[in-house]
């Protein structure tokens, strides 16, 4: 294949400023490390929080000018030395598409030696990095993304599209981690707060392992329509149910008055934890992921906790085998939930600031960026 000389890239400079399309050379993927030529680059609730600044990540002291992005898929443009396969050991060429892992633990810290590579505090801020220096392609939002050795790399079944695999390493990978995670299990009670993408995908994946009952919590009725074609037996809309009192009763009133096993937190508002929290009955678990916001805090009466067995699990990241587990959920129910619907719409890189305007304002509900 012939060298690729150039790519372009939406360079995030900083807090309240505009993406701005910058050209930077085309690395050589080092041995061990998989150029890759980006398909869909998806507008992820946390690439949201970084462009409003509820994630101050200027202020975190994040290498600036960066490439934000991480929810993905591509083809493979150039593999580094040493690479033939797939983490799966499928064989891997130029032109398969694939689905790979956005952070990349160090194998070898306390958490990676358990086997909770997931919580490697190795790599902090893994998706932002400066982009000013070689291989400059280390976000999403871009032609190119390098991907660096240790990573986990999955080649994408044909009868899956763009559109369905996209979401894969972050969203859907991030909810059946989480699920995993906080033990729910079959015949169990789900509340999920918030009808977003995560929300959706969590609606499937909970009804997929045998969910008896899966109430979805939001405010934008066609969020919760999306819900319901998700799977979702009841929703709770939060226009009709304004006060969190009247929502937590609804839940207890659907649960036959125990409260729910499992109340997952895909808000991203701090505001909503003792609320679900509420939600709980006894010997509940409440899933936190959303919250991915540093200093933003909520009250708590612990109390609430120990006198009724609950506990929180907080949850980043997911491990290797749960993307490959995504994709085969992804061809199992294919036909059976509306895939295509939770990307509602596409931009071109060169429009990546209309495509964070549109979502911010709510009148998109996950876009793609398509390079
Ligand atoms: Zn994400
Ligand atoms: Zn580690």
């Amino acid at each position: 294949m012939a060298k690729i000389k150039s790519g372009r890239a939406a360079v995030y400079k900083g807090f309240g400023q505009r993406f701005e399309i910058k050209e930077y050379p085309v690395p050589e993927p080092e041995p061990g490390a998989i150029l890759i030529k980006v398909r869909r680059a998806n507008v992820c609730g946390s690439d949201l929080h970084m462009w409003r600044g509820d994630t101050n990540i200027d202020a975190m002291g994040a290498p600036l000018p960066a490439i934000l992005g991480h929810e993905m898929t591509g083809t493979v443009a150039k593999l580094g030395q040493g690479v033939s396969t797939d983490s799966a050991g499928q064989p891997l060429a130029e032109g398969d598409r694939v689905v790979y892992r956005y952070f990349f633990p160090c194998g070898h810290c306390r958490a990676c030696l358990r086997g909770q590579d997931p919580a490697c505090p190795m790599a902090p801020l893994p998706v932002v990095s400066c982009c000013e220096a070689p291989p400059h392609f280390l976000g999403a939002y871009a032609d190119y993304y390098y991907l660096r050795p240790n990573h986990t790399v999955f080649k994408v079944p044909d009868d899956l599209t763009d559109d369905m695999v996209a979401p894969a390493n972050c969203a859907l990978s991030e909810v059946l981690y989480g699920l995993e995670r906080v033990g729910f299990s079959f015949g169990e009670t789900i509340v999920i707060q918030g009808a977003g993408g995560l929300g959706i995908y969590a609606t499937a994946v909970a009804k997929d392992m045998g969910a008896e009952k899966v109430i979805v919590i939001d405010g934008i009725k066609e969020r919760l329509e999306l819900a319901k074609a998700f799977g979702a037996d009841e929703v709770i809309d939060m226009r009709e149910y304004k006060d969190p009192v009247d929502r937590v009763l609804r839940v207890k009133e659907l649960t036959g008055g125990w409260g729910a096993d499992v109340v997952a937190e895909l808000v991203g508002f701090p505001r909503v934890v003792p609320e679900g929290i509420d939600m709980l009955g006894n010997g509940g678990r409440y899933l936190e992921i959303g919250n991915v916001n540093i200093m933003m805090t909520y009250e708590a009466d612990p109390s609430s906790l120990v006198i009724n067995n609950k506990s929180i699990i907080g949850v980043l990241f997911y491990k290797a085998d749960t993307l490959k587990k995504a994709l085969d959920f992804l061809s199992r129910a294919k036909n059976k939930y509306p895939f295509d619907k939770i990307l509602s719409h596409s931009y071109h890189l060169e429009d990546i600031n209309k495509a964070f305007e549109e979502q911010d304002k709510g009148l998109v509900s996950r876009s793609a960026i398509v390079p």
